[in-house]
């Protein structure tokens, strides 16, 4: 029988880096389904794609012009305009049938196949046309202006590698060597699970003892961010039976459980994760945090997250989220761009812990937020970015140069607080 913490306190703290190895070992991609182009927009490609076939697939003309054989045209100038006798059209779509003769020209769109018989176009800005001939006022050599068969594209090349991440432009590039679909890692899905009997749902105003909850909203975008699709969010009371119930959800890849995470009397999701499947960790050495937990019922994740909003927000960002990229054939680092800047002041952390430090930049210095405890979720909003303090260290002086997790994609112009 699983040890009872609750009102004992944890025994012992496990590392954040044992945690991570942990998941790293345990959490693979899942399978691959076919996602047509236009959804897979963001999506990670579960295998490397090959064209079957050459693009362009004709040789193209890249001008308005002629198409001529370039040869016929060696000496044209200016003051010495060649004529040659124009036989037809080319435009996209709708190649000239017949071939280039010495002689002759073929009028052509960008675009068009160039006829057989031709190697090169004569652009327009150098041609007349007057009754049924052209005179050629500039030399083209062979293949100018003549977009080879294949320069795009060849087939049997590798186009994309397993593991992207497909842009618009891939799946553009997708389409145009024939494809409908990509296969894609599936993605996870999340349910999210908020106890706590003094929660209200959002849209509600806070009053006497209850307050909003705030976390399904910050976990459901990071989840998003993450490449996860929200399938579900509970909000339950503190009732046994009821997070029992939400724990058995076979709907989710990944359960994330805000609240009742420690070992408060009215903390049962630790003992009932160790119940129904495996508690693989539960206290961790961090800050916030620590009252975190990892476990598994039936195969699915479950994240055991603080119901302070720093905490919730903070276990999500070290273990929820890498889980969910991989489970995604997503890289599991940290998504955020990173900065390095002097600190403004020291931060203070103790050796054996990882500290999650909210910080503002003003001036080109990195300030930690240090009046703000797990509870204050303006701190996250004030902040631009998180400082991690490594396990190893007591702190970090003031002066020292450190990477700053920023919470922003680009840089903050306005709207910031
Ligand atoms: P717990 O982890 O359940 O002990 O909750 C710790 C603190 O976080 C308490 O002050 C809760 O009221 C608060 N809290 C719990 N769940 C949420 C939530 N979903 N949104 C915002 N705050 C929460
Ligand atoms: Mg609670």
């Amino acid at each position: 029988m699983p040890r009872d913490v609750r009102m004992r306190g944890f025994a012992a703290r496990a590392d954040v880096e044992e945690v991570e190895r942990f998941l790293a070992e345990r959490v693979r991609a899942l399978p691959p389904e076919p996602v047509a182009l236009a959804d897979a927009i963001g999506r990670v490609l579960a295998e490397d794609v090959h064209s079957a076939v050459d693009v362009p697939s004709f040789a193209r003309a890249s001008m308005d012009g002629y198409a001529v054989h370039g040869a016929d045209t060696f000496g044209a100038s200016d003051y010495a305009p060649l004529p040659l006798r124009v036989i037809g059209e080319a435009l996209p779509g709708r190649p000239f049938a017949g071939a280039v003769g010495p002689g002759e020209a073929v009028r052509t769109m960008t675009g068009a196949p160039v006829p057989a018989g031709a190697d090169a176009v004569a652009p327009a800005e150098v041609c007349e046309e007057r009754a049924g001939l052209v005179s050629v006022r500039e030399a083209v050599p062979p293949r100018r202006h003549v977009g080879a068969r294949g320069e795009d594209v060849r087939a049997g090349e590798r186009v994309l590698a397993a593991g992207r991440r497909l842009r618009p432009q891939d799946a553009g590039l997708l389409a145009s060597i024939g494809l409908a679909e990509a296969a894609c890692h599936r993605r996870p899905k999340a349910a999210l699970v908020m106890t706590g009997d003094e929660l209200l749902a959002p849209g509600h105003r806070p009053e006497g003892a209850r307050i909003v909850d705030s976390n399904s909203l910050v976990l459901g975008g990071l989840a998003l961010r993450d490449g996860a699709e929200v399938v579900a969010v509970e909000r339950l009371p503190d009732r046994r039976e009821r997070i029992r119930a939400a724990l058995l959800r076979d709907d989710a890849d990944v359960l994330l459980v805000s609240g009742g995470s420690s070992v408060g009397q009215e903390d049962f999701a630790p003992r009932l994760v160790a119940e129904l499947g495996t508690l693989d960790f539960h206290g961790i050495a961090m800050r916030p945090s620590s009252p975190a937990g990892v476990g598994r019922i039936d195969g699915r994740l479950v994240f055991l997250l603080p119901g302070n909003p720093v905490s919730c927000l903070c276990a999500y960002e070290f273990f929820a989220g890498p889980a969910l990229r991989a489970l995604g054939g997503r890289p599991r680092a940290w998504p955020h761009r990173r900065v390095r800047l002097p600190l403004a002041r020291k931060i203070g952390s103790a050796i054996g812990r990882v500290d999650y430090v909210r910080v503002a930049i003003e001036h080109g210095r990195v300030v930690p937020l240090a009046t703000s405890g797990a509870s204050i979720l303006s701190s996250t909003v004030r902040a631009a970015g998180a400082v991690i303090v490594p396990r190893g260290l007591e702190g970090v002086p003031e002066g020292a140069e450190v990477e700053v997790l920023l919470y922003d994609d680009a840089p903050l112009t306005e709207g910031a607080p």
